[in-house]
């Protein structure tokens, strides 16, 4: 189409005439901030966790305050409390191992990063 009809930027209190929604200057802060909330929502909620994976996750955490971890075996060693949940077999996108609470785990924060990275290891290197 060679010719649009100009229309009236959609930014509030812009004013400025456009063959788009916004004009350039509302057009260009749009697609940022756009771009900055899908980024804020994070990965997880992209991959379909969202709402229900909180809610799980908190009542999982009630039900195991404390670390489940070797080294924290509940209390049994070490008392840390749990922050997180952790898959115990990566999940890798399975949803039915990712709802598998017999897969779930409690962590503490500090024990959930060194899992992580020994699990790195453990995959990204050779078994020594
Ligand atoms: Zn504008
Ligand atoms: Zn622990």
């Amino acid at each position: 189409m060679p010719w649009a009809p100009k229309k009236v930027c959609a930014a509030p209190a812009c004013g400025r005439l456009t063959s788009n929604r916004f004009c350039d200057k509302h057009e260009k802060e749009f697609s940022e901030r756009k771009a900055a909330s899908d980024h804020e929502r994070g990965s997880a909620a992209s991959r379909g966790y969202g709402h229900k994976w909180r809610k799980a996750r908190e009542g999982f955490l009630k039900q195991h305050p404390l670390c489940q971890c070797d080294e924290c075996q509940e209390g049994k060693k070490r008392v840390r409390a749990a922050t997180v949940v952790d898959h115990i077999v990566p999940h890798k996108g399975d949803m039915q191992l990712f709802w598998d609470k017999s897969n779930w785990q409690a962590l503490a924060d500090e024990c959930h990063r060194v899992k992580s990275a020994s699990r790195d290891g453990a995959f990204g290197n050779p078994m020594k």
